[in-house]
């Protein structure tokens, strides 16, 4: 099944679960119980991913974010509905969505033609109220439940529906994962949120920067890259990002910037310990 309106287009992960990408290349999925639909994260909030949505579905609307970032919770403004996001990234979501970020993002943009500038940069994060460490969501035949991962920022959530044994991680896995600046947690702290991630029976694991479903394996990866990967044979970054100024890009043992093409790479970009 795959539903397009010409800008995003819906793809169905596993029964009742669709991914919804674009060119933004930050995806937002969509679950579909038979009483409630929850939407994970709402993209870069340029394209109106409200109308999409509900050209899919006319049920009530549970909004998750995975965290606070600008490519996340872009879309929250076109929503009436409450929004949850972790607690403790509700202090650092207004420098997440600053002018400095709504404007990273447009970028290179197809903009539609009823774009509305305005409320584009005043939109904010919407009608946030926090999620927590243990929350459930019935929505009818599929669950979602709340997991607490700081790391790449200190109030990431990762949701699992253990009835399709998938979890939503957000930005907490990638092959470069960025873990540095304002409002990011420390290593020790991401790699036991990692653990938890792989403490869960998931099969498949769907991270936003990533079109395809994951497996196991990536997230054991991601584990290894966050507890051996060597600050000081870092590369420097340069970064506008405030809090960045020591940031390194750090590779999984054995591996360089010119590994970048090798499925098994690993890096991330982290602060000086
Ligand atoms: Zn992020």
């Amino acid at each position: 099944m795959s539903i397009s309106n010409g800008y995003f287009t819906a793809v169905e992960t596993a029964p009742g679960i669709l991914r919804i990408n674009s060119e933004e290349n930050a995806a937002v999925d969509l679950i579909l119980g038979s009483e409630r639909a929850a939407l994970i994260d709402t993209g870069f909030g340029v394209w109106n991913i409200r109308e999409f949505v509900r050209t899919i579905t006319d049920l009530p609307l549970l909004i998750f974010n995975t965290h606070c970032h600008c490519d996340h919770v872009g879309g929250n403004y076109f929503f009436d509905e409450e929004i949850r996001m972790g607690t403790a990234d509700l202090g650092t979501r207004t420098y997440a969505v600053s002018r400095f970020f709504r404007d990273s993002m447009l970028n290179g943009r197809t903009l539609p033609e009823s774009f509305d500038k305005e409320a584009y940069y005043s939109g904010g994060c919407g009608n946030l109220i926090p999620v927590e460490e243990g929350e459930s969501f019935g929505l009818g035949g599929l669950t979602v439940e709340a997991l607490s991962v700081p790391g790449h920022s200190v109030g990431s959530m990762a949701y699992y529906v253990p009835e399709r044994k998938i979890v939503f991680v957000g930005d907490s896995v990638g092959r470069t994962v960025l873990l540095y600046g304002n409002g990011s947690a420390d290593r020790p702290t991401y790699v036991n949120s990692l653990k938890k991630i792989l403490a869960l029976p998931f099969v498949t694991a769907m991270a936003s920067h990533e079109r395809e479903p994951l497996g196991r394996d990536y997230i054991e990866r991601c584990l290894r890259t966050a507890e051996l990967a060597d600050y000081e044979s870092g590369t420097p970054v340069s970064s506008p990002i405030a809090g960045s100024e020591n940031a390194r890009l750090c590779f999984l043992p054995g591996m360089t910037e010119a590994d970048r093409d090798d499925p098994e790479f690993g890096a991330i970009i982290m602060d000086k310990p």
